[in-house]
């Protein structure tokens, strides 16, 4: 049963005086405002029916933001987002591809084929080219490893990559994906060995619709072709892939016999925006208030799933939980005595569960500069679960993970343990917003609960949320933030993780 909009509550109500009159309390008498209660409070709105489960872009959305925007102010944080606003709004669009106006050419001598959209060939990722991109091609494929792509000149050409799709996808296939989309390409061919019937029997009829957020970027297009399309130009270019995938070393090889080119159209179907919210509290120190150290959450959700009694996804642990704790530390570093020396921001992203839309979207038009960005700490689901422990993950790339075992020494009041990654299988390092960070070079440490069987279902609500514990994590949040905004030395990363997460320069 919705509850009367608590919403309009808490925009009506009169703003926390600022700086009461009260005399200046200690920073831990700013980590005594972090209460259960306002915990509570703050996820009852951002995870209340009339929400809708804050898919993004929504109406629901909207109203979370400016909500969040509501409390950064009455805290006396600056708008940190564009044109001295609360929000960065980001542009969403709806595309569909053309599949008359698209098809993939391959020539060797005087032997072509051609794959078309409607069976032969399936749009994956990347941005669509506005002309057609034809260039030398390269081969990749057999037991590759991301060192091996690196040492490849793949800028500028077509790579056509073969992995064996009747395998196990190989553990390093993510790696080697994103190795290969980082060097540059003008597009990335898949070559499918499944056979032509289950191959055409995953390219839809119809091209779907697709929404995405333009980054304007020119992140290679990936489409994946059946290798039962291409059995001529294959054998006239001397090409066999079989061979390449039994292969038991790299194989990486020009292929100056084979010409590729990729011919697609697109039409836009809608153009929205959505927001980011962010607020910043500027730092005392000179100097140092010229670097800053965000906290982040998600403020989206799923939205609404049709067809269950109960349709609303509230997402109260994902992230209400983590939005609410970004306010909580805003309103405890605003207290009188507790703003640190370097300048803080607390930011509540959108699209995250569409791919981490907003953080990208800020990674790359950051309203401060991202290279005075110390730290992020990011916040995705710490209301549920064990009540003595939280997972930091990230711990091992960085100083941080030594900082905060220090400052988690020094509160054993707080009764809460942070601890390492549990599950590092799932990647979780590389699935919520604090990646879009370390991938630009900022150290990070996520802090997460894990997931449970409410995990997106309509029943992740409220009422099963251990606010008590999420007050303790936010308060070790708390003097982990202070630790680190007062530290003389900006945080660490290690040299080996740093080559791994850090994205280079100038490469989208
Ligand atoms: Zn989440």
């Amino acid at each position: 049963m919705p509850r009367l909009s608590l919403l309009l509550a808490w925009l009506l109500a009169p703003a926390a005086p600022l700086a009461a009159q009260a005399p200046a309390p200690s920073s831990d008498a700013a980590a005594s405002t972090i209460t259960a209660a306002d915990v509570a409070g703050r996820i009852s709105v951002i995870a209340d029916d009339s929400m809708l489960g804050r898919d993004t872009p929504s109406r629901g959305l909207d109203q979370t933001a400016h909500y969040v925007a509501h409390q950064f102010r009455s805290f006396g944080l600056k708008p940190g987002g564009e044109n001295g606003t609360w929000f960065q709004r980001y542009p969403i669009t709806r595309r569909r591809l053309d599949l008359d106006g698209s098809r993939i050419v391959f020539r060797a001598r005087n032997v072509s084929d051609t794959a078309t959209f409607d069976r032969a060939a399936s749009y994956s990722q990347g941005v669509v080219p506005e002309r057609p991109v034809s260039g030398p091609t390269v081969l990749v494929g057999g037991q590759v490893s991301p060192d091996d792509v690196e040492r490849m000149q793949l800028r500028g050409r077509i790579v056509l990559y073969a992995p064996d799709f009747s395998r196990d996808i190989p553990l390093n296939a993510v790696q080697v994906g994103r190795a290969i989309r980082l060097a540059g390409p003008k597009a990335i061919v898949i070559v499918s060995n499944l056979d032509s019937a289950a191959f055409t029997a995953r390219v839809p009829r119809r091209a779907p619709a697709r929404t995405g957020i333009d980054l304007r970027l020119d992140s290679p297009v990936v489409v994946e072709v059946s290798e039962a399309a291409l059995p001529d130009v294959l054998r006239a270019a001397g090409v066999d892939l079989a061979e390449v995938r039994s292969a038991r070393r790299p194989v990486l090889r020009e292929l100056p016999g084979l010409g590729v080119r990729v011919e697609m159209k697109d039409s836009v179907l809608s153009r929205l925006t959505a927001p980011n919210t962010i607020g910043i509290l500027r730092g005392t120190d000179p100097t140092l208030r010229d670097e800053y150290l965000v906290f982040s959450a998600h403020m989206d959700h799923v939205g609404i799933t049709p067809g269950q009694t109960d349709s609303i996804n509230n997402g109260a642990d994902d992230d209400a939980s983590g939005t609410a704790g970004v306010i909580e530390l805003a309103e405890a570093f605003s207290r009188p005595g507790a703003r640190p020396k370097r300048s803080l921001v607390f930011m509540t992203v959108s699209g995250e569960e569409k791919g981490l839309w907003g953080s990208r979207f800020f990674s790359e038009h950051p309203t401060v500069p991202l290279d005075r960005i110390v730290a992020n700490f990011n916040i995705d689901m710490i209301g549920r679960n064990w009540p003595d422990t939280i997972v930091a993950i990230g711990k091992e790339h960085s100083d941080l993970g030594a900082t905060l075992e220090r400052v988690n020494a020094a509160h054993p009041e707080l009764g809460m343990t942070a601890i390492d990654d549990r599950w590092p299988e799932e990647r979780f390092y590389f699935r919520s917003d604090h990646y879009n960070f370390a991938r630009k070079g900022v150290p990070i440490l996520f802090f997460f609960n894990g997931v449970h069987e409410d995990y997106h279902q309509p029943s992740d609500e409220l009422e099963k949320i251990d606010a008590e514990k999420e007050s303790r994590i936010l308060r070790l949040l708390y003097y982990l933030g202070r630790e680190v905004a007062n530290a003389p030395a900006r945080p660490r990363w290690n040299p080996e993780s740093r080559a791994e997460i850090v994205e280079e320069p100038g490469v989208p």
